[in-house]
């Protein structure tokens, strides 16, 4: 297994993830294709370029530090012949406005850590520490105990926000260095999760069975209207999880949201979800009190 991980960002000063002030990781690659996923910078494994376009300031740098003569400028308008762009990331190098970001590093646990120590008093003076988030974190499961390892021992508190969509052994590994899952589900249906997801959820299922007889275990579930919450969906997905008893600590309900479209524009790629409606207040409240009925500990938004 890679020690490395593929960082696209370490958010610092986070306050979601995790109890506390917490640096949050986000590694690059996905075993999943969710429709409505809001990192779409994080499914593929190596790195991409963005381009926001209302960022540029028209200065034409990335114009000439482009080799390959993708980029061009035309009556002020930025413009990027993707058929022709390598992907080096040169352009990115150069631009002065973040207009073009190269997101994708190839980091070393001890990396990672050189970013991550330099808010230490932040995290200790508020009971945060570090979440590894993606993409799907678990991708790199030996990045993640190495530094772990370090903070747990330091007396921080460490998290995974996961998809759990990768072999058991990753858990195994990694699960005596963390002190909280964050794990995503979005349907007890396998059909319904390969069409929406673009894989099946048995492996999903069944590691979040074990996972919760050892690990203490919030369930995050995104609210997609039209496809995940009918009535038939969130009954079984009550039942499944008031069925795993004391090992789930809470469940997050997470209404979906449009606010990662721009990134599928930066990135040159279409947003697969068809158009659907934000999810009311009266709706998330109805879900809430579903699950609560199920005898589950349950709030709206993470
Ligand atoms: S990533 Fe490289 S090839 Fe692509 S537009 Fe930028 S400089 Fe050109
Ligand atoms: S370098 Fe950045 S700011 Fe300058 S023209 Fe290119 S994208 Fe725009």
């Amino acid at each position: 297994m890679e020690k490395q991980g593929i960082v696209s960002n370490i958010q610092k000063f986070s306050v979601h993830d995790g109890p506390g002030i917490r640096s949050v990781i986000f590694l690059k690659g996905c075993p999943l294709r969710c429709q409505w996923c809001a990192n779409p910078e994080n499914i593929a494994m190596q790195p991409q370029l963005m381009v926001h376009q209302t960022r540029c300031i028209g200065c034409g740098l990335c114009v000439k530090a482009c080799k390959q003569g993708a980029v061009y400028l035309r009556d002020g308008i930025l413009g990027l012949h993707r058929e022709l762009c390598r992907n080096c990331g040169d352009c990115a190098k150069v631009c002065p406005s973040q207009a073009r970001v190269y997101k994708g590093d190839l980091m070393t646990p001890e990396d990672a850590r050189c970013v991550i120590d330099r808010d230490l008093p932040f995290y200790r003076n508020s009971g945060g520490g570090v979440t590894f988030s993606g993409g799907e974190p678990l991708l790199y499961p030996v990045f993640i105990t190495e530094i772990a390892r370090e903070y747990k021992v330091q007396g921080l508190h460490t998290a995974v926000e996961t998809c759990g969509c990768v072999p058991w052994e990753c858990f195994e590994l990694i699960s005596p260095w963390i002190d909280l899952f964050l794990y995503d589900v979005k349907f007890i249906d396998s059909a319904k999760h390969k069409q929406h997801c673009a894989m099946g959820n048995e492996l999903i299922l069944d590691n979040l069975r074990k996972l919760c007889q050892r690990s203490h275990v919030v369930i995050r579930i995104p609210i997609i209207p039209g496809i995940n919450d009918t009535k038939q969906d969130l009954e079984a997905m009550a039942e499944f999880l008031s069925g795993l008893g004391d090992g789930i600590e809470s469940v997050h309900c997470l209404p979906y949201h449009n606010m990662g479209i721009s990134k599928y524009e930066a990135l040159g790629i279409p947003y697969p979800l068809p158009a659907v409606e934000l999810p009311s207040a009266a709706h998330m409240e109805a879900i809430r009190q579903l699950f609560a009925a199920n005898g589950l500990k349950v709030q709206t938004g993470g």
